[in-house]
């Protein structure tokens, strides 16, 4: 062991021969710190009698490695070959062609975020967004903040701070984790009255529980489950007539924004924000990045003088929309004053009515692709599969969609594992033991990248 210790290269050596024989012309500062970690971690294992090489080959190559993890980025794009359309952890909505040039254009210099330029004096940046809003909604007015759960928290504190709130406690609800409706009224500072039971709450039950002290009625879309069998909500026109009587503003969380009516694909009911506005709500809340297929923002539509309030609360300036996301927000709101265009121009949207021959149509000829460069006795097949909506939107929604399934001599779990560790990786998902790649998720540019993947998981 002793003679191992001295035979370890020192770090001036190493980093040198680094230098000399690695390409990429990393910074010789890292290169020093990642050959002294690299030469410590040796000694170590020799210390602890830890079999090792500590030849100056081997030590080499666990630089190279470490610093490429050091440097390569971890936030790249991915394809998405799960089915699932929304999906949160992989980005929720990909971006429309038109929002990512909005995006790169507001990026690339100065803009007039807060600018009129007319009169070149200081302007809002809701100036841009809000005539598309009230265009597209019918509400009077409209803004957008960070995020949805970031929408809600800002109405409440503007419009309840101290007061109550009265919400069903068929509708208290947690999305994804962090947003747990009763945690976000306790911030906004807003008491909570519960009424109803789990399964059935009426108007009556609101009614009975209003007092002087009543600052808001609530209702939330369960957008994330589904509730079935002896169940009753109060519906938003009975709320809207109960607040109008008593002169108390009805807010909707509506979640997911659909500004569209996806009956038409045959999918359950998604309430729409104009239907929303229609039926009398004074405001209404929602995402940006779910079903409007646009980026993570939160949008709030509704009174003039509700959203006057909302816009001069302490917490707007630090719950605000960035100018990247609000220029593809406009942008995606752009496509949507365009009903024909709409459903091609945003890519949730055209997953969500992709036609199931059409997808059929794109597997096999990925298939036929693969099959041209895989091995021989790899078995791939097209079989059907069943897609969803994801992001907490449409639980209940099943779309029938297609898979490319491939069984090889790798096993699924570790050919799985490989296409995650490729570039762009590749999400897909593993049933029966087999790899099904779903593609009714994928995106024009995805097919090359899943052929090239598999191609080179294939070589290993
Ligand atoms: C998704 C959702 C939220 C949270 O929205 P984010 O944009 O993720 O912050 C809040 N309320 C409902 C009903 C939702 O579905």
């Amino acid at each position: 062991m002793r003679a191992d210790l001295s035979k370890l290269p020192s770090v001036e050596r190493l980093a040198q021969s680094v230098e000399q024989h690695v390409p990429g012309n990393y910074p010789r500062s890292l290169i020093i710190t990642c050959a002294r970690e690299v030469v410590h971690a040796a000694r170590e294992r020799l210390l602890n009698d830890t079999p090792t090489e500590v030849d100056l080959q081997t030590l080499l190559a666990e630089v190279q490695t470490l610093l490429h993890r050091r440097t390569a980025a971890t936030l790249t794009r991915a394809v998405n070959a799960t089915g699932i359309i929304v999906h949160t952890n992989l980005g929720r909505a990909p971006l429309s062609e038109r929002a990512r040039s909005a995006m790169v254009e507001a990026a690339r210099g100065y803009s007039t975020l807060e600018v009129d330029t007319e009169s070149g004096r200081r302007g809002a940046r809701h100036q841009h967004l809000e005539p598309l809003l009230i265009h597209l909604t019918g509400a009077q007015a409209g803004m957008a903040v960070n995020n949805n759960a970031a929408a809600v928290l800002l109405a409440l504190s503007a419009l309840v701070n101290g007061k109550e709130v009265i919400v069903s406690r068929g509708e208290l609800v947690e999305i994804g984790g962090s947003f747990r409706l009763p945690e976000v009224m306790a911030q906004s500072g807003a008491a909570l009255v519960e009424v109803g039971t789990t399964n059935r709450t009426y108007a009556k039950d609101y009614e009975q529980a209003l007092t002087a002290n009543t600052g808001l009625i609530l209702k939330v879309h369960r957008s994330n489950f589904v509730m079935d069998g002896f169940v009753h909500e109060a519906s938003i026109d009975d709320l809207v007539d109960l607040g109008r009587r008593h002169g108390i503003p009805v807010m909707f969380d509506a979640g997911s924004g659909c500004l569209v009516d996806l009956r038409t694909l045959g999918l359950p009911n998604e309430p729409t924000v104009p239907d929303a506005i229609r039926a009398g709500c004074d405001l209404v809340t929602f995402s940006g990045d779910k079903l409007l297929g646009g980026p993570q923002a939160g949008i709030i539509v509704g009174q003039v003088e509700l959203l006057h309030r909302i816009r001069s609360h302490a917490l707007a300036r630090a719950l605000r929309i960035d100018k990247l996301d609000l220029a593809a927000l406009v942008a995606t709101l752009q496509s949507y004053s365009d009903p024909e265009k709409v459903w091609d121009e945003i890519p949730v949207l055209r997953m969500l009515a992709a036609a199931p021959a059409s997808l059929r149509a794109t597997a096999e000829d990925l298939k036929l692709q693969l099959e041209g460069v895989l091995p021989q006795e790899w078995q791939i097949d097209v079989v059907p599969t069943v897609a969803e909506v994801g992001g907490g939107s449409l639980p209940e929604a099943h779309l029938p969609s297609f898979a490319v399934q491939i069984r090889s001599s790798i096993p699924a779990d570790r050919l799985d594992a490989s296409l995650r560790s490729h570039h762009p990786p590749v999400f897909g998902r593993i049933r029966e033991n087999a790899l099904l790649l779903d593609v009714r998720t994928l995106l024009p540019e995805d097919e090359e990248a899943v052929v090239r993947a598999l191609i080179e998981v294939s070589k290993k």
